[in-house]
């Protein structure tokens, strides 16, 4: 998507490690028009399946997600990394390793949100080993419910995650997929590609 590629351009910095920054529009100040346009071109992806519920881990998929479920008038789930008194009753769980961190968490969603007739599909802002999403993927395989797909604002293709999702047969749309060219360039990879 060309418009999210520009502005990558424009803010994102490479850190070490691999990280991209992107915290000046995407993941800690926040341009909402920019993300009100990443919500709808998911809706634009994602049109004519059936979707009941969107399903995001805290906190960066959060402000995404629930921008983007305005266009799908579903509700948000985002999956809880702390565990917490609100938290009551039956819970699934999943361990996921942090890329960003370098440890494992667990993540958590109440029983009753997710239930073996709903669709689900997943948003995050970043796909890099894939570990949130098949932590995310797994919590919906305990609901017994559907998985419609997965929406991410940037995979960085030069990490494994985007593959291996793709190679389950899972529907994955990346709004903005970063390839590296032989000279550590980043380059961006054409649709269909
Ligand atoms: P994965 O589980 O695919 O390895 O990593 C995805 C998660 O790690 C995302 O939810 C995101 O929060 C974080 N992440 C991975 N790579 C990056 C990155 O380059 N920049 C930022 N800001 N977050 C990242």
């Amino acid at each position: 998507m060309e418009l999210l590629e520009k502005r990558i351009l424009k803010d994102g910095t490479f850190k070490d490690g691999g990280i991209l920054k992107v915290d000046s529009f995407l993941n800690h100040q926040m341009d909402i028009e920019l993300i009100n346009e990443l919500g709808k071109e998911f809706a634009r992806r994602f049109a004519g399946k059936k979707i009941t519920k969107i399903l995001t881990v805290e906190a960066s998929g959060i402000g995404i997600a629930c921008i983007a479920a305005q266009y799908f008038h579903v509700p948000v789930i985002f999956a809880k990394k702390a565990q917490s008194k609100n938290l009551d009753g039956d819970i699934y769980t999943s361990s996921v390793m942090s890329f960003t961190h370098g440890q494992e968490y667990i993540i958590r969603v109440s029983k009753k949100f997710l239930e073996s007739d709903d669709c689900v599909l997943i948003i995050d802002d970043f796909l890099a080993n894939g570990k949130a999403l098949i932590g995310l993927m797994d919590i919906i395989e305990q609901a017994s419910a559907n998985l419609v797909g997965c929406g991410i604002c940037i995979e960085k293709g030069f990490q494994e995650g985007g593959a291996y999702i793709r190679s389950l047969g899972v529907d994955l749309q990346s709004l903005a997929i970063i390839d590296m060219d032989e000279n550590g360039k980043m380059v961006f990879r054409k649709e269909n590609e």
